[in-house]
């Protein structure tokens, strides 16, 4: 408002206050010379009034719509003197009713008033300029100019507006930002947390997660998926990812919302099962887990693809010292569901009474053990019932902790895998059991698996002791795990060659354990096949299992190899297998392994039919 009317003042007024001074000087002139008594007097005369009335009205505008002349009558009323207005005309001396004191302060002072007034939408300015004669104010010039404010407001904030519209759309723009941003960093964080092929949890998220978790309201367990590596060696690893992805979905929907997993690596999955409320046990849920997966049809391009996999619980992970602890033991759960036969869940509770049995030793108990010479061999008979005899031993790995307690391999093998430890072992199991070959006349065959075979240390060992010890060679075989980790044939040739090249035999592990190929069996020229125990050890239940082993028999017949059945634990299997014509067998049923070469005589603690 100030600023309308400070323009308006500037602007206009000092136009008209010039017009005014002019037209004033005129009606002065013009007063004294036709010598009229009162400004009412000379505007008396019609002619004179539409004259000026005529001038007057030049300066109207639409802003400018009133322009008059007042003066006082006798009784100090103010009266119209004319009107240049072009609407609500007043006529001659018709009465204006005044209640501004600017009028008189004009009276008395001689000087132009400026009146401000205003309504909603208009600010009224009205400029009274005085008509002096002789220093006296007969009348006054008077003009009405009207602003509408908003027009005034209009111009004088289109450039703010300009600016606020500018301001809005940075804001807009600003914030449009910020939200890709947000969604970028999440978009990010899932990325990170998440694994590609499987669309689970990956490593990252255990890691950010595991400070927070509360071990108390989860059972741990850990999923491994059976026998992986035949599914990518037999389809190819396209069909892997899609078995991987598969099981992720079927594993995804047999948990609850608040239970979590995570791809833990290649096909291990690390499940953390909610228990707080009292809803499902873990029991449950990792059974529906194994079921699932057992009974989903996996179906890649038209191929049928039989999927199992095996489960390790820890119950209670906050018994342990920390979250990597618990997970070890569920590992070790995993383990032992494997070797049991695999497609199975595997609780720590139920294992706890053998708890010593199972307890993990780490890899430093294995190389205090070492050090301290406290590794031994425990020897298991192989029994030849045809000719009812021992025709060799297998040597088997124990520890003597330092209380004295024999421990067995279950417990610290799995954790030395693939490390300069186990290799280590290996060399001092060669050394050991060639020691007892010089000291006895007795055939000896020693655990190797192909990393162990592959590894250049135990070459050089193995070449070495052949060389000092030629004639011993020939009495010892070497069992190797038909494994999956075979992954070049020619490798494994090449090292079973040298082997043979100082005369030492070589006998297939775990044959029929779920992974076999007989044209490498036949490519390794084995002597002896050594069936697996999940095949054995129900054969005289199982009708599928007897049909296996018999035709392992066969198989092995016709190319040249010797059987050796393990697991025979019972008459009834040991009977069996006599049936079919296996060459030879071990099992707690002959003899438990023992530390000294048990004979003929220490076997069967329940003889065996003819
Ligand atoms: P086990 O029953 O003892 O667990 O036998 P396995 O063959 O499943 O065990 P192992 O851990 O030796 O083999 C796992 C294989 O899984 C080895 C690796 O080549 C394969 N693997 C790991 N990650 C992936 C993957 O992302 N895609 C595919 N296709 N294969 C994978
Ligand atoms: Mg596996
Ligand atoms: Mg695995």
């Amino acid at each position: 408002e100030q600023d309308i009317f400070s323009r308006v003042q500037e602007n206009k007024i000092k136009q008209i206050a010039y017009l005014f001074k002019n037209i004033e000087e005129d009606i002065v002139t013009t007063h004294i010379l036709k010598d009229s008594q009162s400004l009412a007097d000379m505007f008396s005369d019609k002619n004179t009034r539409e004259q000026y009335e005529k001038s007057l009205s030049l300066l109207l505008t639409p802003s400018i719509k009133y322009m008059y002349i007042l003066s006082k009558d006798s009784k100090d009323r103010f009266r119209f003197l004319l009107d240049a207005s072009k609407s609500d005309k007043a006529n001659f001396y018709q009465k204006f009713d005044v209640e501004n004191p600017k009028y008189e302060e004009l009276y008395a002072t001689s000087k132009p008033q400026v009146i401000k007034q205003k309504d909603m939408e208009n600010l009224y300015l009205t400029y009274l300029y005085p008509i002096v004669v002789k220093h006296e104010v007969i009348g006054i010039l008077s003009v009405d100019i009207t602003t509408k404010i908003h027009k005034v407001i209009a111009k004088v904030i289109k450039p703010l507006e300009t600016f606020f519209v500018v301001l809005i759309i940075f804001i807009f723009l600003l914030m449009l930002m910020s939200i890709l941003q947000v969604f970028h960093y999440f978009r990010t964080r899932k990325k990170i947390f998440t694994d590609p092929l499987t669309q689970l949890f990956n490593r990252n998220y255990l890691v950010e997660i595991s400070p927070m978790l509360n071990l108390n309201h989860y059972s741990i367990a850990m999923l491994d998926l059976d026998r992986f590596k035949v599914i990518n060696d037999t389809y190819g690893h396209k069909t892997g990812d899609f078995v991987l992805s598969t099981s992720a979905q079927v594993f995804k929907n047999s948990i609850r919302e608040s239970d979590i997993l995570i791809r833990y690596g290649g096909e291990e999955f690390l499940l953390f099962i909610y228990k707080r409320d009292e809803g499902e046990s873990a029991n449950k849920i990792c059974e529906r887990i194994r079921k699932n997966i057992d009974s989903y049809s996996f179906n890649y391009e038209n191929q049928e693809i039989s999927v199992q996999v095996s489960i390790g619980v820890h119950e209670s992970p906050s018994q342990e010292k920390n979250l990597n602890e618990a997970i070890k033991i569920a590992d070790k759960m995993l383990y032992i569901a494997k070797t049991e036969g695999r497609n199975r869940v595997v609780f720590y509770n139920d294992r706890l009474k053998n708890r010593d049995h199972f307890n993990t030793k780490d890899i430093n108990f294995v190389k205090l053990a070492l050090e301290e010479n406290r590794v031994l061999c425990y020897y298991q008979p192989i029994y030849d019932p045809i000719n009812k005899k021992i025709h060799k031993y297998e040597a088997l790995v124990r520890i003597q902790s330092s209380e004295g307690e024999i421990i067995p391999p279950a417990s610290f093998l799995p954790n030395i895998k693939h490390t300069n430890i186990h290799y280590k072992l290996t060399k001092r199991i060669l050394s050991i059991v060639f020691d007892k070959l010089k000291h006895s006349e007795d055939f000896i065959s020693i655990n190797m698996n192909f990393s162990d075979l592959i590894n250049k240390d135990i070459e050089n060992s193995i070449i070495e002791i052949f060389q000092a010890n030629k004639e011993l060679a020939s009495r010892v075989t070497f069992e190797i795990l038909e494994s999956d980790e075979i992954d070049n044939i020619e490798l494994l040739k090449e090292k079973i060659d040298l082997l043979y090249s100082f005369g030492a035999k070589v006998s297939i592990d775990d044959f029929g354990s779920g992974y076999s190929n007989f044209r490498t069996i036949l490519d390794i020229e084995a002597k002896y096949i050594k069936i697996d125990g999940t095949l054995i050890k129900n054969i005289d239940k199982n009708e599928k299992d007897f049909k296996v082993v018999k035709s392992i028999i066969h198989f092995a017949k016709e190319t040249n190899m010797k059987t050796i059945a393990e697991f025979v634990h019972s008459k009834e299997v040991y009977d069996q297998l006599k049936l079919i014509e296996i060459d030879y067998m071990q099992g707690y049923f002959i003899s438990k392994p023992t530390a000294k070469l048990s004979t003929t005589a220490d076997l069967f603690n329940e003889p065996p039919s003819s």
